[in-house]
């Protein structure tokens, strides 16, 4: 029944739980149930109370590789929607004027 976490550096109770941390991004850090105290900034793992808590190699591998599907993802999204786009563009907004009219200087008859 322990709800309020101690801080395990210094005993406080004024501790934050952390989204984001270099090291877990927006993915584990809070999965991992990172916390942070405030008043001496000793980063810790909420249920275990182990000091400056380190992401598993293998965390950091699958969030790279999220990451990686993501952008390919959005990749292969941009590119469906472009193709598509030009496959189906026949406004005639975007076809070039051919016949501008060059000014060709005549040599006069007089
Ligand atoms: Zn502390």
């Amino acid at each position: 029944m322990n709800s309020h976490p101690l801080c395990p550096a210094c005993g406080a109770t004024n501790i934050k739980k952390l989204f984001y941390t270099m090291q877990g991004g927006f993915i584990w850090t809070p999965f991992l149930n990172f916390m942070k105290c405030r008043s001496c900034g000793a980063r810790f793992q909420g249920q275990t109370g182990q000091l400056d808590p380190q992401v598993p190699k293998w965390m950091r591998i699958i969030s790279v590789m999220i990451i990686m599907g993501f952008i390919g993802l959005l990749f292969g999204v941009v590119a469906t929607l472009s193709s598509l786009r030009a496959r189906n563009d026949h406004s005639p907004v975007l076809v070039p004027i051919s016949k501008v009219p060059t000014p060709t200087r005549r040599p006069s008859p007089r």
